[in-house]
């Protein structure tokens, strides 16, 4: 008999389980599924990403043994570039904005990232995490990921997110739904699921304050009015990772919709996600309801809510923001 082969974690990215999400997936008489992305090494969707931009510069010869990896994140991305850097033999420098959730800067320092916070600026200011990032492997001669704009990014959705919903729905979904932070995600997924089977429907849910709803219903990056406090999505410019994609639906969520979807979850099912994972699924209800009962609709279930206990977990933090957790489903699904 063969014996049989072992592999670190790096080779355990993916392959996540589909969960059917069933409260809602009765009230609106379609499969909802979720890819439950938390069960990653780093505890996100973007394990994926990072292995895949990693992978992709080993190959290129952009990485030798020992260099360090430079990237601006929202804190996921990050993460995953540290544990795969460890596994790999490379050090990690995270640029993340002072904004996002303690538990998120916490968790990098602790995993061995060298962090630096910086405020919250628009990609229009030098001052903007993702170009501090760059100027930084411009200066020190440090690997800069470019999560945005580095297509290894969508890829990896392609080569494994893609393939793992066909082959999970055996081939009955019906239709994708995401939000977008960098957009490889989005635009990877549907790049496979749509050479699978153009009659698959990929729709994007969008928080306030981006611009992706104004971008695939509109045509332009105009309307970004709002805000949210999802971390991780929010996007304002089409990145080289969204160039080309073209989706069927868009929707905007508000926060008390995608907030009331998470803690639906996690009381009734003990799914305990953030925010990002409840605009995700009510994009996913948006679309249950557009084009009716019978579907399979697979969206991403990207973090985990312990990222964000002292957040959307704390009622205190809720009051200032005027968020409500005492809401029942059917009140926020229009
Ligand atoms: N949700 C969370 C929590 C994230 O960290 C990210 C990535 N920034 C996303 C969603 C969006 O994924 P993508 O970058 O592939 O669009």
């Amino acid at each position: 008999m063969k014996s049989p082969q072992y592999h670190g974690v790096d080779s355990h990215v993916g392959n996540t389980p589909l969960i059917r999400l069933r409260r809602l997936s009765e009230l609106t008489g379609c499969e909802i599924l979720g890819k439950a992305e938390w069960m990653n090494p780093g505890g996100s969707v973007k394990d994926r990403a990072a292995l895949g931009i990693v992978s992709d510069a080993e190959e290129k010869g952009l990485l030798k043994p020992g260099a360090t990896i430079v990237e601006g994140t929202a804190g996921n991305t990050g993460i995953g570039l540290t544990i795969i850097g460890h596994a790999r033999g490379y050090r990690s420098v995270i640029v993340i904005p002072e904004t996002q959730s303690p538990e998120k800067i916490a968790l990098l320092r602790t995993l061995g990232a060298e962090v630096i916070t910086v405020p919250e600026k628009p990609y229009s200011d030098p001052g903007n995490y993702n170009h501090v990032a760059r100027r930084l492997a411009e200066e020190k001669g440090w690997f800069w990921a470019n999560q945005f704009d580095n297509t290894a990014n969508l890829l990896a959705h392609y080569r494994t997110t893609g393939p793992e919903i066909w082959s999970q729905t055996q081939g009955t979904v019906t239709a994708f739904v995401a939000s977008v932070g960098t957009g490889g995600t989005l635009a990877g997924t549907a790049r496979h699921l749509k050479e699978r089977n153009p009659l698959i429907a990929i729709a994007c849910a969008d928080p306030y304050g981006a611009a992706m709803w104004s971008w695939f219903a509109r045509g332009n990056t105009d309307m970004k009015d709002g805000d949210s406090f999802a971390e991780g999505i929010g996007q304002c410019r089409v990145t080289k990772n969204l160039e080309g994609l073209v989706v069927e639906h868009a929707y905007r969520i508000p926060d008390q919709e995608a907030l009331t979807i998470v803690y639906q979850l996690l009381r009734e099912e003990g799914v305990f996600l953030g925010l990002s994972s409840g605009i995700n699924v009510a994009g996913a209800v948006r679309l249950a309801r557009e084009r009716g009962p019978g579907q399979v609709i697979v969206t991403i279930l990207c973090d985990s809510g312990a990222k964000y206990q002292s957040k959307l977990f704390n009622p205190e933090w809720l009051a200032t923001k005027g968020l409500r957790t005492d809401l029942p489903i059917e009140a926020v699904l229009g």
